[in-house]
């Protein structure tokens, strides 16, 4: 692979092949410069049908091949990936924005779940109870559903399909993909490395296009469940249409994600952690620190003073330029003028409703990149407790700061928001990183970590109005949602002699 070798327009991966789409082309943008990078079509519900018809087909022989066959694939997929790791990082920044060391790290964490679905001969494992009843046994057999579908969303083009995919297929089910509109050409150089591994056809399934397709999908009678990461009205919108559809679905949504600084943090750590929490993928990560919530006076003007002056020393650049390419803290810009535009319209609001822009990045100029998309580092101070700008997700890199008096203070505001994905807790007390941890309502807790996002071994998803589903994404919890418990109670009889 070569990040020259993105096709001009975009085709879908069906039945093991690449097929060209009928549908209307998008231009897909490099967000750091403006240019177009590629054309995506935007696929039609019948060539959805053709897509899960050939997963369909595909179903029947691949959930009685092996589980160690099956791995054998993955495994593949896992060397070939790991050959074209840096390029597929530097395809991430290019259609996405992050930092190159952010998006090799997006690269790691994709590998990583790769491995643990490779561990699926031990993971799909059932169980057995002998003697459940007088000369009867019971067991558990965790069998393979069907034909699974995903969307995601653009800001881990790479990592998120990898929280579903290679465990969907990994314990016996096909897979049709639909990647964020905004972001389609990573799939695309992933699916010819699934293409290249021998994955049978139509094992694997590539569609493009935007929610025509996702909902084609949903409504499809032979897909058997469906996973979504993207914003909460989106997510509603896929918990309904699964529920409607009698379909199995795990549906991922935005986040607020409060951080609270307690007195006895220490402070340059607190600022280290923030400014790559708040800041890095400018902003846009569903696990980004957004709500600065500071206990007592002293914590509030330290942490004001520190995070403001290592706020404005945040590099603001085109990530591919060779002069920052290798910095570990550089904010890119935000994916469209369309979301840029968003964010400073909700800035606006939010100095209207009384906060104090204490860095404002709106007029920030990348010099050369005039065509990009760049929002600098922005800290909104005097922030209140459920203000437009704490009640919303602004998805960029806009942070607010919120005081309170005590720790139940703190607590209170983060448990009284709607979103739960994350929240961490900056302290050295052991007796109050308990309390947050059995108290705080969100999915992934940190403490003294900025960004709590859990590795592949165990399980991701928030709660509230950020997780509509059972099941988490990610390590063991995940082959629950892939697979149904069959039951089964057994007896036998003397054969005759
Ligand atoms: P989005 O909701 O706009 O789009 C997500 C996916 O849904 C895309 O593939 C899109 O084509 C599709 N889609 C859009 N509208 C749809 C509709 N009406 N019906 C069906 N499908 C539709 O999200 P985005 O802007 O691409 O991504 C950013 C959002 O994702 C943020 O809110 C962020 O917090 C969230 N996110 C959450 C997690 C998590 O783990 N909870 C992880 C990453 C991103």
């Amino acid at each position: 692979l070569n990040d020259s070798d993105v096709p001009d327009v975009l085709s879908n991966y069906v039945g093991g092949a690449f097929t060209p789409s009928e549908g209307a082309l998008l231009d897909v943008t490099n967000p750091s410069r403006g240019d177009v990078i590629a054309h995506v079509p935007m696929s039609t519900p019948a060539e959805v049908d053709v897509a899960v018809r050939a997963a369909s087909v595909a179903y029947e022989t691949w959930r009685f091949t092996p589980v160690g066959t099956r791995v054998t694939h993955l495994y593949r997929l896992l060397d070939a990936i790991r050959r074209e790791e840096e390029v597929l990082a530097r395809l991430i920044v290019l259609e996405m924005g992050k930092s190159l060391p952010d998006a090799r790290a997006e690269m790691k964490r994709l590998i990583q779940n790769l491995e643990v679905a490779c561990a699926m001969p031990m993971l799909q494992q059932g169980s057995k109870l002998v003697g459940a009843s007088a000369d009867m046994d019971g067991e558990v057999l965790p069998m393979p559903l069907g034909v699974f579908a995903m969307f995601a969303p653009f800001n881990f083009p790479g990592m998120v399909p990898f929280w579903f995919l290679p465990y969907a297929l990994a314990t016996g089910n096909t897979f049709v993909m639909k990647p964020s509109e905004q972001v389609p050409c990573t799939m695309q150089a992933i699916a010819r490395l699934i293409d290249e591994a021998g994955m049978p056809p139509g094992v694997f399934n590539l569609v493009n296009g935007d929610k025509v397709v996702s909902r084609a999908l949903m409504e499809h009678p032979r897909v058997v469940g469906v996973s979504m990461v993207g914003s909460t009205p989106v997510a509603r919108i896929t918990a309904e249409t699964c529920a409607r559809h009698g379909k199995r679905f795990q549906a991922l949504g935005g986040a607020k994600n409060h951080l609270v600084i307690m007195p006895d943090a220490p402070m340059d750590e607190v600022v280290r952690n923030l400014v790559t929490s708040c800041f890095g993928c400018a902003g846009q990560r569903c696990m980004a620190a957004s709500a600065i919530v500071c206990v007592g006076e002293r914590t509030h003007r330290e942490l004001v003073d520190a995070f403001t002056a290592a706020a404005r020393a945040v590099i603001v650049a085109d990530p591919l330029d060779p002069a920052v390419e290798n910095e570990s803290m550089v904010c890119g810009p935000v994916i469209s003028p369309a979301a840029r535009e968003r964010i400073h319209g909700l800035i606006e609001k939010g100095i209207a409703e009384g906060a104090r822009a204490l860095v404002d990045g709106r007029g920030v100029h990348v010099a050369g990149r005039e065509g990009g998309n760049y929002v600098g580092p922005t800290i909104l101070g005097d922030v209140a407790e459920g203000a437009t700008v704490h009640r919303t997700e602004i998805f960029g890199p806009v942070a607010v700061i919120l005081k309170a008096d005590s720790f139940d203070e703190a607590l209170a505001i983060v448990n009284g928001h709607e979103y739960a994905n994350g929240a961490s807790l900056y302290t050295r007390s052991g007796y109050y990183a308990r309390r947050f941890k059995l108290e705080a309502e969100a999915g992934m807790i940190g403490i003294n970590v900025g960004i709590p996002a859990p590795v592949a071994y165990m399980p991701f998803g928030g709660a509230k109005s950020s997780f509509f589903a059972d099941v988490k994404a990610q390590g063991r919890s995940v082959v629950n949602f892939f697979t149904q418990e069959r039951v089964v109670t057994e007896r036998w009889w003397k054969e005759d002699e």
